[in-house]
């Protein structure tokens, strides 16, 4: 079988363009090269010391110079900057593409600078760790987890399925969507449990120093996994927030109301309310297990898994 792109450039070496590069290599016979680089000398020596790519260069518009795939892994308010940088070297041919949490910004800051006779294909793989950097990543992350593309208007068919190919290749489920629903149904599914996460990991720090640090030594497993989100890179989650400002805003209204309900339930002791709020939550959980996308193992299959996907 012919290899899917002859030359893939990542721009941007942290988790998620690490774990790509890791993955495209584990079939081996996906791409022909792959052609990596950071913004710091510090992340491109990293890449080059444990041979994260076949070469790694000091600019992203030499990475792009004869790639007919590229692949942009920054955060995404750092988007528009890359895309301008990189345009006037892109291929004549060449399918652009980028992994960013938010669709509809990126769109809009990607799009403009992008000349004609390339291909832009935005994308965003539902899969990811609360680590970052490029010692972070590793081939299985993409398993069995959903890459959504979002191709813009006038994107041809087959440069979204090529890329829809490579992502197969890399052990994802591959769907299509429009960037706003994309952008609302991961304000619910991801976007606010991290803020949430973060307030709660807030209060609870605020609450330390109260109770002389018995929140850390006594933290129980719904504690430890906000923890664990709220671990994650502070750039990438606040551009996350800036950028899905409206959906984000609009799921913590509705949180905010649901919240005001059970506070109301407990003050009054509506257990009823409680309980049949608890049972439909519940169903949920049983929804995401027969989907295949966690495990039913008792403490969720942690057992002292660290890589363990928070996106
Ligand atoms: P990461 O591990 O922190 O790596 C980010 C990379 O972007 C680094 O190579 C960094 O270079 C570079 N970078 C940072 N700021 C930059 C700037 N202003 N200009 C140019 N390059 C810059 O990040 P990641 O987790 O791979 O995330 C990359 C993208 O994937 C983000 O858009 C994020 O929204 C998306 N994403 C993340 C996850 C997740 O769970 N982490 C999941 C799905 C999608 P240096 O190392 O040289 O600073």
């Amino acid at each position: 079988m012919s290899v899917i792109y002859q030359r893939v450039a990542l721009i941007g070496l942290g988790l998620i363009a690490g774990s790509m590069a890791h993955a495209m290599r584990r079939r081996g016979d996906l791409v022909g090269e792959i052609v990596g680089t950071a913004r710091s000398s510090e992340t491109r020596d990293i890449a080059r010391d444990i041979g994260l790519c076949d070469r790694i260069v000091d600019s992203a518009a030499e990475a792009v110079s004869g790639a007919d795939l590229v692949v942009l892994a920054v955060p995404v308010g750092a988007m528009a900057a890359v895309a301008a940088e990189i345009a006037p070297h892109l291929e004549a041919g060449a399918t652009v593409t980028d992994v960013g949490s938010v669709k509809r910004e990126v769109v809009e800051a990607i799009g403009p600078h992008l000349p004609d006779n390339v291909h832009f294909v935005p994308g965003h793989p539902l899969a990811g760790t609360e680590h970052s950097g490029p010692r972070s990543g590793f081939a299985e992350l993409f398993d069995n987890r959903y890459t959504l593309l979002t191709p813009v208007e006038g994107t041809p068919p087959e440069a979204t399925d090529r890329l829809k190919n490579l992502w197969t290749g890399c052990g994802a489920i591959v769907e299509e969507m429009d960037p706003d629903h994309h952008d609302l149904v991961l304000a619910v599914t991801s976007h606010t449990p991290h803020l949430i996460a973060y307030t709660m990991v807030g209060v609870a720090d605020d609450l330390r120093r109260v109770t002389d640090s018995e929140v850390i030594k006594y933290s129980a497993a719904g504690f430890r996994d906000f923890t664990r989100i709220a671990a994650s890179d502070p750039t990438m989650w606040r551009d996350v927030f800036l950028s899905n400002k409206e959906a984000t805003l609009e799921i913590l209204g509705r949180f905010t109301e649901e919240l005001f309900a059970l506070q109301r339930a407990i003050r009054t002791g509506d257990g009823d309310h409680l309980h049949a709020y608890f049972t439909r939550t519940r169903g949920i959980r049983r929804g995401i297990i027969e989907a295949g996308q966690d495990t039913d193992a008792p403490n969720f299959g942690r057992g002292g898994v660290t890589k363990e996907p928070v996106e």
